[in-house]
């Protein structure tokens, strides 16, 4: 039975009255969104348990993607369409009297990631459900996710994300799944036949209880799983005397103080802070999540040996790295496997993604934090560490005064790469070039010792949202041209490079990107009450604010566009849109000043009378995924411009690059594949290479100082900065400023200002001529298949866990 617009209506207002004791008219969009995903949810569910099933009859191999971070975004607009029902729910709330933007609003983000990395996972799943694999997530649901910024007097807030105060409409509690996992305690030795028995005393107990978010594949039958733990506290051990009335206050001092775990997402991007509290998140997520998937494997009666053969576990980062050590402790003190054994499962069933080179973010938790918190995985952390070193010492005597600086504990620290690389089968980077530096640098040793483990997964995103949702328009242009089956294919997509010439195609192009320009003006003139131009170049840097990302480099460009257009009024330039979104991890103040410069530097720009009809500067608050959807379709140019080397693959580039806007970029993380694919003529590259920044870091031969004193424009950029020009105040912004010509301007900015520039005016001559620009946004279309995550995936199935589709049969529907 097909489903028409007068079925379903009949439907949802009969939701609405079952749930809601709502007529039609007295519906609020609020309890309409409900209605609609409470219909959803009937098939999704359907099909979920036929997918669970189906594993268990097939004995698929199954994925476990573990993750401290998962930012979802919305999902009713991705599921419908993965469902393919888009329109028709479009179609029918229309007929209903509902705008289908406000009711798909009413979903609040699921912010459960800082960035990137979470945003990855999130891609990932999608692209595992639509290829039919049998992959899913396993997470934390943190009551609060990442925090929810606003702008006040051009400085940001941070306000906590109740993102869980409305009912989280996809996901279904399993109280019957919930596990123990226990943290501190003491671990009691003993000899019971010759075997060496660990006994684990005194140790708290915290209940994880399973939120399941059902994943819905793209046109197939697929639902798979995203797992969420929530730390809850047992009372079952907890007695209360009446006449005692300290137990209860004491209860809830417990109660609060177990929940904490998993109340709040830290809000750290590439960066490790050692915080007891984070700690106890990995362990519960690993413990956790470990526990529930040995729990399943043993129903299929199975020897343990086999493990591998049955799961594969990959580590998003090294947060989960703790897997290593606790598989171990379940296969030996729980299923009573010996070393050898154990070791050997492990090993074949964990693989490792590494995330950065930068050394802020490489994690390294203090001994006595793991020995106190986890005592018994303490003593195999150190077990594996001997037995690691000892290898080294008498296999490769060529590395061993390199012994120190690769050993998993030392210097009273626990390196989790170290851990993560010893104990996994597969270690990969994330674009080609990073993990070129991994083995020729950061991780060298390593890479002597496990040459076969090292291989490259260049990061992807799922077109599914990052085009087909929020690009209809473009979706319609490109199936217009060349059909449909890249929707399913996305590298074919390359079947448009003949129409990047095509002028009958060019101008639906720019008609669409005019389209999505128009919208994204009005969601500012609405939300800001700015008007900007919908004919100018819109250039978007949106990501993390770091120092690595340089939005600094950007607003010196800016600034500069600005000092000319003081010099000289007339000053020819194409009109300029300037857009930021960016959030600052709370406690990173030098990120912070940039935030409040960016809004000094736009309050100055827009109102100032000659110049605010060729620039305008907009920050956009609480950049998230969401908002993401709201520029990118909007995008000429996109800024990937951190200092090469430093950003492992970005994702923001892949996106942007899908939705038309050409790159300005360093050749850092996957611009360099962009840059190959689309050819140098479609690109603007610029900036030192990973090589030249190697260098000057090694020699220490470069002096931030000689360039501001040597180069005029630089100089005449920052002195605005201290002598009160954006801010009343002299000493608002000195610490940017000190950190350029005192510190040594660690990223570079002021060394590849002048190339940035040099980019800059060759982005505003192509965009002179318009066909020529157009036939470049083609291009860049038509070569960012390869980044569709479904590309990804296909990779990590074939080449690291070793998996194929599962169908799903279609279910009898009555
Ligand atoms: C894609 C995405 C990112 C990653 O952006 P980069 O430019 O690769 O750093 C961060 N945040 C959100 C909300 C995203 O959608």
């Amino acid at each position: 039975m097909t489903m028409t617009v007068d079925n379903l209506s009949q439907i949802l207002k009969e939701k609405l009255t079952s749930s809601f004791g709502k007529s039609l008219e007295d519906a609020t969009t609020k309890e309409m969104f409900q209605s609609i995903c409470l219909t959803m949810k009937e098939s999704i569910h359907a099909n979920w348990q036929m997918t669970q099933q189906t594993y268990d009859e097939k004995e698929s191999k199954q994925v476990y993607y573990f993750s401290m971070e998962f930012l979802l975004g919305r999902l009713v607009e991705s599921n419908l369409l993965n469902m393919g029902m888009l329109n028709l729910y479009k179609e029918t709330l229309l007929s209903l009297g509902f705008d289908p933007e406000d009711v798909f609003r009413e979903e609040h983000d699921a912010g459960l990631g800082n960035g990137g990395l979470g945003r990855l996972a999130a891609c990932f799943l999608d692209s595992l459900a639509s290829l039919q694999l049998p992959g899913h997530g396993m997470g934390i649901r943190y009551k609060y996710g990442l925090f929810q910024q606003k702008v006040v007097n051009g400085y940001q807030v941070e306000l906590p994300d109740n993102w869980l105060k409305d009912e989280y409409m996809w996901e279904t509690k399993r109280g019957d799944k919930a596990i123990e996992v226990r943290f501190g305690g003491t671990v009691e030795t003993t000899v019971d036949n010759g075997h060496l028995q660990f006994h684990h005393h005194d140790y708290e107990r915290v209940l994880a209880v399973p939120y399941d978010v059902p994943i819905v594949g793209f046109d197939n039958n697929t639902v798979n799983t995203l797992r969420l733990w929530s730390a809850e506290s047992t009372t079952n051990h907890f007695h209360f005397h009446s006449s005692r009335g300290h137990d209860y206050y004491h209860y809830l001092d417990y109660k609060r103080s177990i929940e904490k775990i998993s109340e709040f997402l830290y809000p750290d991007d590439s960066y490790y802070e050692g915080k007891i509290l984070r700690l106890k998140q990995q362990y519960f997520l690993v413990s956790a999540g470990l526990q529930s998937i040995l729990h399943r494997y043993k129903k299929r009666n199975k020897p343990l040996e086999q493990l591998s053969e049955h799961v594969v576990i990959q580590i998003n980062d090294t947060h989960p790295t703790l897997v290593v050590p606790e598989l171990m402790r379940l296969l030996m003190d729980e299923e009573k496997l010996g070393w050898d054994e154990a070791w050997s499962i492990t090993q074949k069933t964990v693989a490792y993604t590494n995330h950065t080179t930068l050394s802020e973010a490489l994690e390294k938790w203090p001994e006595e934090m793991i020995k106190t918190l986890f005592p018994r995985l303490y003593l195999i952390i150190h077990e594996i560490n001997e037995r690691f070193c000892k290898m080294l010492w008498y296999d490769y005597p060529e590395l061993r005064e390199k012994i120190p600086e690769m050993a998993i504990l030392s210097y009273e620290q626990v390196h989790m790469a170290h851990l993560s690389m010893v104990g996994s089968f597969s270690i990969n980077g994330v674009a080609k070039l990073h993990t070129d530096i991994l083995k020729d640098r950061v991780m060298k040793p390593f890479y002597t010792v496990f040459p076969k483990r090292f291989n490259n997964k260049t990061n992807g995103i799922t077109h599914r949202r990052w085009l087909l949702n929020v690009n209809p328009k473009l979706t319609d242009v490109i199936s217009q041209a060349i059909g449909t089956d890249w929707i399913h294919q996305p590298g074919q997509l390359t079947d448009l490079i003949p129409f990047a010439t095509d002028s009958a195609f060019q101008e639906s192009i720019a008609k669409v990107k005019h389209e999505n320009k128009v919208k994204l003006a009005n969601f500012i003139k609405k939300q800001y009450d700015l008007t900007i131009d919908d004919q100018s170049i819109v250039d978007v840097h949106i990501k993390r604010l770091h120092g690595y990302k340089r939005q600094l480099l950007n607003l010196f460009h800016i600034i500069h566009l600005y000092n000319r257009c003081l010099e000289d009024p007339s000053l020819d330039l194409i009109p300029r849109t300037f857009i930021f979104g960016a959030k600052a991890a709370p406690g990173y103040s030098f990120a912070k000043q940039v935030i409040k410069l960016i809004n000094a530097v736009a309050e100055k720009v827009n109102n100032h009378p000659d110049i605010s009809s060729k620039i305008k500067v907009v920050f956009l608050e609480n950049y998230s995924v969401s908002l993401a959807e709201r520029i990118i379709p909007a995008a000429d140019l996109s800024e990937q411009i951190s200092t090469a080397s430093k950003e492992a693959s970005g994702t923001g580039n892949m996106k942007l690059m899908m939705n038309g806007a050409l790159t300005i970029g360093t050749l850092d993380g996957a611009n360099v594949e962009i840059g190959e694919l689309v050819g140098t003529e479609n690109i603007f590259t610029f900036g030192l290479t990973s090589d030249e920044v190697f260098h000057y870091q090694r020699e220490g031969e470069y002096r931030a100082r000689d360039y501001y004193n040597n180069d005029r424009r630089l100089r005449n950029v920052m002195d605005l900065l201290v002598n009160e020009h954006f801010s009343g105040d002299d000493v608002e912004f000195k610490d940017i400023f000190y950190s350029l010509l005192y510190n040594n301007d660690e990223y570079f900015v002021l060394k590849d200002f002048d190339s940035y520039i040099h980019a800059q005016s060759r982005v505003q001559e192509a965009y002179q001529n318009q066909s020529d620009w157009l036939s470049k946004s083609i291009v860049n279309i038509a070569q960012s298949g390869m980044f569709s995550s479904d590309r990804t995936i296909q990779e990590y199935a074939n080449d690291i866990w070793k998996i194929k589709p599962t169908t799903i049969g279609n279910l009898i529907i009555k």
